[in-house]
C-alpha cells in the first residue's frame, strides 16, 4: 500500500514539474505538487503506525509540529508579498537545509559507534554528505536570503586569497570526512559541518547581485540533494526521488540562468569571479553634468500615440509597484489605436526566474504578445518607443559596452536601438547589482519619474484624453 502510494505521489510530483513550466499550466502543477506531497504525508504517517517503527510519543511529537510548522507556513505564504517570495524561497531552503544535517546527526547518534565494515562505511558517509550538504545549503540560503532582503549588500565580496581558502575550506572538509569515518566521533562530524556552513556563507557572499538569480536556483538544487542524502539515510525511498527531482531541476534552471545571462556555470558556483574588475565608476561626474531628459506623463501619451510600434519591458519595479493590471489597461488602449504593443522579457528580470510572466499572466497579458529576450531584442531598432518599466540592470548597455562592469557580457535587453526609449522609475537610483545605468543618460532617453503604478495610471488618463498637454 505504502509503496503504491509512494509511487502515485512520485508521479504526481514529476507532473508537478511539468505543469510548472509554463505559465498556463502551472496552476495546474501546484495543485498536483499539493496532492504529491499530501499522499506522501499521510503514507508516511501510515508507515510509522502500522509498523510500530516510531513510538507513541515520537509520533504525537511529529503530528504537533506537522500542525504547527503546517499553520506557520499557511499563514506565511498567504501573507507574503509577490516581491518577497524569492526571499521566502531562499528561507525555506535554509530549512531543508537544516533538516537535513539534523537528520544527518540523529542518524549517527541513533547508532552508536560499531566495527567499520562495508555497511557501516556507507552508513557513516550518508551521514557526513547530509550534514555537510544540509550546513552548507543552510548557511548559503541565509546569506541569499540576507541579499535578496536587502539586509546584506548585494555587491560581491572580494577579499584577496578567497578562492584558495574557499578551496582550503572544501578539502579540509573531505579530510575531516575520514577522520569521521575512521574515527566515528561526532566531533569531527560537526566540525565538516562548521567547515562547510562556512564555505556556504563565503560563496554566496563572493557572489554579485546580478548573478543572484543562479544562486538562488543553485541553493534549489542542493536543497534537494541533501533531502535526497538525507532518503538514503532513512531508507525512504519517496524522499530519494522528490530530492533528486529538486536537484536536478534546480540544476537544470540553474544551467538555463548561466546560459540566458552568458556566464559559466563553474565560476558561478566557486563565487566572486569577474567581480574585481568592477571598481568605481569614474564616469559618474560625467553623468552627473550632463543630466537626464525629463519627461511627464502627457508627454509620454503624446509620443506613444504618435507611435506605430511600442515595447513595454517590466522589471522589478513594476513587480514591486504592482502594476501589471495597469500596465494591460493601458496596452488595450494603445492596441485600440492601431499601435502594436509588445512585451520583452528578460529571463531574470525581477526576483525569481518567470517572475514577470506570472505578473503579466496574472494581469491577462495575451501570451502570443510576450516575447522572450532572444526573440524580440532584434526588433528594438525598428521600434519608435520602449516604454521601460522600473527595469534597471537588464537594459544597462555597459553589460555590452563596458568590459569593466559587473555587468560584462551578460546579454541585455537593447532598448537604446529603439527610437526613444522612456524609463519610469522612481530616481536614479541603481538596480539590484547596485551599478550606474548609462542609459538613463542617453540622448533618445526620456526619464519619467515617479511610482511605476501612478505613472501608468496617469499615462492612461492621458492616453483617453488624447495625449497633449
Ligand atoms: P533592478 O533591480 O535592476 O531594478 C529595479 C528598478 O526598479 C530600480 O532601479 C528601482 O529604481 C525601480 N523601482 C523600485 N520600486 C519602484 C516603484 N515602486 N516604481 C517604479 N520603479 C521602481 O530590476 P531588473 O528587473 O531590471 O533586474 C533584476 C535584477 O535582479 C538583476 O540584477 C538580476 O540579476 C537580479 N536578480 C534576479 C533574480 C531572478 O531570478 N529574476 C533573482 C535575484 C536577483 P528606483 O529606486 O529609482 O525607483
Amino acid at each position: 500500500m505504502v509503496a503504491l502510494a509512494y509511487l502515485v505521489s512520485a508521479i504526481c510530483f514529476v507532473l508537478s514539474l511539468g505543469g510548472l513550466a509554463s505559465p498556463s499550466s502551472a496552476r495546474r502543477g501546484n495543485t498536483l505538487g499539493i496532492a504529491g506531497m499530501a499522499v506522501a504525508v499521510v503514507a508516511t504517517v501510515y508507515l510509522a503506525f502500522s509498523t510500530g517503527s516510531a513510538s507513541k510519543e515520537s509520533l504525537t511529537a511529529a503530528a504537533i509540529s506537522l500542525i504547527a510548522g503546517g499553520a506557520i507556513g499557511a499563514v506565511l505564504a498567504k501573507r507574503v508579498a509577490m516581491t518577497a517570495m524569492p526571499e521566502l524561497v531562499a528561507i525555506l531552503h535554509s530549512f531543508v537545509g537544516i533538516a537535513a544535517a539534523f537528520v544527518g546527526i540523529a542518524g549517527f547518534l541513533a547508532h552508536p559507534p560499531g566495527e567499520l565494515d562495508g555497511a557501516r562505511i556507507v552508513h557513516l558517509i550518508e551521514c557526513y554528505l547530509g550534514v555537510i550538504i544540509g550546513s552548507l545549503t543552510f548557511t548559503g540560503s541565509l546569506v541569499a536570503f540576507g541579499k535578496l532582503k536587502e539586509l546584506i549588500k548585494s555587491k560581491a565580496l572580494v577579499f584577496p586569497m578567497r578562492h584558495g581558502l574557499n578551496l582550503a575550506l572544501a578539502l579540509g572538509t573531505v579530510a575531516v570526512g575520514a577522520w569521521f569515518v575512521t574515527g566515528q566521533g561526532a566531533i569531527a562530524l560537526y566540525v565538516g559541518a562548521a567547515l562547510f556552513g562556512v564555505l556556504g556563507v563565503l560563496l554566496v557572499m563572493g557572489i554579485g547581485g546580478a548573478d543572484m538569480p543562479v544562486v538562488v536556483s543553485m541553493l534549489n538544487s542542493y536543497s534537494g540533494w541533501a533531502a535526497s542524502a538525507t532518503g538514503f539515510l532513512l531508507g525512504n525511498d519517496l524522499l530519494i526521488i522528490v530530492g533528486a527531482l529538486v536537484g536536478s531541476s534546480g540544476a537544470i534552471l540553474s544551467y538555463i540562468m548561466c546560459k540566458a545571462m552568458n556566464r559559466s556555470f563553474v565560476s558561478v558556483i566557486l563565487g566572486g569571479f569577474g567581480a574585481e574588475v568592477g571598481g568605481p565608476d569614474d564616469r559618474a561626474e560625467a553623468f552627473a553634468a550632463k543630466g537626464v531628459n525629463r519627461a511627464g506623463p502627457a508627454d509620454v501619451a503624446e509620443l506613444m500615440l504618435g507611435a506605430r510600434s511600442v515595447i513595454m519591458v517590466p522589471g522589478y519595479g513594476m513587480a514591486v509597484a504592482q502594476a501589471q493590471h495597469n500596465v494591460r489597461e493601458l496596452t488595450e488602449l494603445l492596441q485600440k489605436k492601431g499601435i502594436n504593443v509588445r512585451f520583452a522579457i528578460h529571463p531574470v528580470a525581477g526576483r525569481l526566474p518567470g517572475h514577470m510572466n506570472v505578473l503579466l499572466a496574472e494581469a491577462n497579458v495575451p501570451y502570443p504578445i510576450v516575447f522572450e529576450m532572444d526573440e524580440i531584442n532584434s526588433e528594438m531598432p525598428d521600434t519608435d518607443v520602449v516604454l521601460v518599466l522600473g527595469a534597471n540592470d537588464i537594459v544597462n548597455p555597459d553589460a555590452l559596452e563596458n568590459p569593466k562592469s559587473p555587468l560584462a557580457g551578460m546579454p541585455v535587453l537593447e532598448v537604446w536601438r529603439a527610437q526613444t526609449v522612456v524609463a519610469i522609475k522612481r530616481s536614479l537610483n541603481p538596480g539590484f547589482a547596485g551599478i550606474d545605468n548609462p542609459l538613463y543618460y542617453k540622448d533618445n532617453t526620456l526619464m519619467l519619474f515617479g511610482d511605476a503604478r501612478k505613472m501608468v495610471e496617469a499615462l492612461v488618463s492621458a492616453v483617453k484624453g488624447g495625449g497633449g498637454h
